[in-house]
């Protein structure tokens, strides 16, 4: 099995939180960054008892710079400097140093000289028992990639000198991996993993800022760490991510993160490389959404529900929790969830719930203890970053287990409800809190095994929101998640959250909407005078999607028909789609139109409001005219 390994500088807090939250976590080992060795009141040898006591190995001390080809004058300086580093590893216990390619200026561009040097930096270590890791930095001044550094590491010829593969100095580059399969499996020395999403900028800031943890961006770890592995690598598959977003959260959460990203890269090599976990059970849909609401917006919510053709169909036998069913698409309304107003719980079909729930802990997921009153069903669940709980069932259950549906007393109908024909719940949009976005895309994904699909920024009128969906292969749970790009008030309309109901006829849905008193969100007529510029759709189409406020997409493949409605409380609205033919997206275009289209109404209340402030004089404001 392969161990695993965390750099120091992928987690906030001091050095002690670090290590304990790798601990935690599950970690075998950990590199320590040396800015936090130096930043810790710990001596070496006390960090190395520590990092004992919790089970951690120290795999790495990192990182030495500017060693290399540097005019010999300085060579003995550089030598002494390390030395000094040795003390250090020889105290933690360490075994390797990390000796990153030089970027200074004044590096000669030399091989032959970098050899020489480095030979004499291999021979001190020796002397002290240290291994010498050397990297190419994807910025290095004269070595930059790292099969030029394997060539250096060859030609020096020394025991105690290899090479470190970092995923992505090699990938940002576009290195050929090729020459991996070359590489003594005795000379790959360290292997650290970083993904990042695909970007166009300078590669050190790319690298500073955008790293991410496997899965999380845009590499082919899965290829690489294959070919680390295929040439013989026997240590420890070690996480060294730089990220704005992860130093400034829970260490605890983010090594959590880490190493469920690492389960699943390793879940995706070979057999036997990997810790067993369960794999995904196949899911058929939603059981149900559950919708936290405020008391003071029940009445609004129920309207719209009622609106959209649901009926109160049952009532839960012990809690303030009613079952709203349209056909087989289900909402549960819940009066008294503790949590914020919004989307509580999503409830998938699962062929096997309870593999669902054994895969979900061994991917670290926090197992939810339910309130549950005697006789009522043993619903799995369990707890999302963002704290939505998420419940594996399956609702038609043969007779030896309790359906969720029998904790529920069904009401007598009230009154008759015209079917709108909507088919299902098409997803769910879930807005993230600012430093769990891609933690949440990893959960997701990794726990429902649901595939990654569009990736996003959308222009919000208040700023930018970074989108990305993921889904099952075969579409029957499609999950969205969105963010704003930069940290700011949750209130404004990137923190909604929204539930789609697939249809059969939108124009149905909206025309039954409005006889029962709920419009759709209306929608400027510039846009449908711009879908008529920018598409050769059917005028009349166009005319009853402008007068029914329906949004247009397509694909080659498809089309998709969509409207949202109005907002209730403070965060949730609702979606009806129609897909046509294999459109497989979510309207992404159509995002900020309706971001907009949101946003206006609460403008207007605020002038509204502005106005009333300022009418002290009524009768002149009256007298104004024209
Ligand atoms: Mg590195
Ligand atoms: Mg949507």
């Amino acid at each position: 099995m392969v161990r695993t390994g965390i750099a120091t500088v992928c987690l906030s807090g001091t050095l002690e939180d670090k290590l304990a939250a790798a601990a935690q976590a599950g970690f075998d080992g950990v590199e320590v960054f040396e800015p936090d060795l130096i930043g810790s009141p710990l001596s070496p040898s006390e960090i190395r008892i520590l990092a004992a006591e919790l089970g951690l190995s120290i795999d790495l001390y990192q990182p030495f710079r500017d060693f290399e080809s540097v005019p010999n004058d300085q060579l003995e300086r550089n030598l002494r400097r390390a030395e000094a580093k040795f003390d250090v590893v020889e105290a933690l216990g360490a075994e390797t140093m990390l000796v990153c390619s030089n970027v200074s200026d004044d590096a000669i561009d030399d091989d032959g000289l970098a050899a020489q040097q480095l030979h004499a930096l291999a021979d001190r270590a020796a002397e002290r028992g240290v291994r010498i890791a050397y990297e190419a930095l994807a910025w290095g001044r004269h070595v930059s990639q790292y099969d030029h550094a394997w060539r250096i590491v060859q030609a020096v010829d020394h025991p105690a000198l290899g090479i470190c593969l970092d995923s992505f100095h090699i990938l940002s580059r576009g290195t050929s991996l090729a020459a991996i399969a070359d590489i003594p499996a005795d000379k790959l020395f360290f292997v650290q993993l970083a993904d990042a999403p695909h970007l166009v900028m300078d590669v050190l800031q790319w690298s500073r800022h955008y790293r991410s943890f496997p899965g999380q961006g845009g590499f082919d770890l899965a290829d690489f760490t294959a070919r680390v592995l295929d040439a013989g690598y026997a240590g420890p598959l070690s996480l060294e991510v730089f990220n704005d977003v992860f130093r400034q959260a829970d260490p605890r959460r983010m090594a959590i993160d880490a190493m469920r990203s690492l389960l699943t890269l390793q879940e995706s090599l070979q057999a036997g490389r990997s810790r067993h976990l369960p794999p995904p059970a196949s899911l058929h849909g939603y059981a149900f959404v559950e919708l936290a609401v405020e008391p003071s917006s029940v009445g609004e919510t129920q309207r719209l529900m009622h609106a959209m053709g649901f009926v109160q169909a049952a009532q839960h036998r012990s809690k303030p929790v009613a079952l709203w069913q349209h056909r087989g698409v289900r909402m549960l309304l819940n009066a008294g969830a503790p949590g914020a107003p919004g989307i509580a719980a999503i409830a998938v079909e699962s062929a096997d719930a309870d593999r669902s729930a054994e895969r979900a802990q061994a991917l670290l997921a926090p197992v939810l203890s339910r309130q549950r009153s005697p006789g009522e069903a043993d619903l799995s669940a369990i707890a999302a970053p963002d704290g939505t709980s998420v419940f594996f069932c399956r609702t038609d259950t043969g007779s030896d287990t309790r359906g969720w549906l029998q904790d529920f007393d069904p009401l007598a109908p009230i009154g008759r409800s015209a079917s709108t024909g909507l088919i299902r719940i098409d997803h769910v949009a879930l807005a993230q809190p600012f430093d769990y976005f891609d933690e949440a895309a990893l959960f997701y994904r990794s726990l429902l095994g649901l595939e990654p699909r569009e990736s996003l920024e959308l222009a919000a009128p208040d700023g930018l929101v970074r989108s990305r969906a993921v889904s099952a292969p075969n579409g029957s749970v499609r999950l969205v998640l969105t963010v704003p790009v930069l940290a700011h008030d949750a209130a404004q309309p990137a923190g909604l959250q929204h539930v789609a109901i697939a249809c059969g006829d939108i124009f149905l849905v909206a025309q039954r909407m409005r006889e029962r008193g709920v419009g759709p969100l209306s929608i400027p007529d510039n846009y449908y005078d711009d879908l008529a510029a920018r598409l050769d759709l059917e005028p009349d189409l166009i005319e009853v999607m402008r007068e029914h406020y329906v949004l247009y997409d397509r694909t080659p493949g498809g089309e998709f028909l969509h409207f949202y409605t109005p907002i209730v409380g403070d965060r949730l609205f609702f979606e009806v789609v129609e897909r046509r033919g294999d459109y497989d997206g979510y309207g992404a275009a159509n995002a900020p139109i309706r971001m907009t289209a949101q946003r206006a109404p609460a403008m207007a209340k605020e002038a509204a409001f502005a106005q009333q402030g300022a009418r002290a004089k009524p009768a002149e404001r009256e007298g104004d005219g024209g």
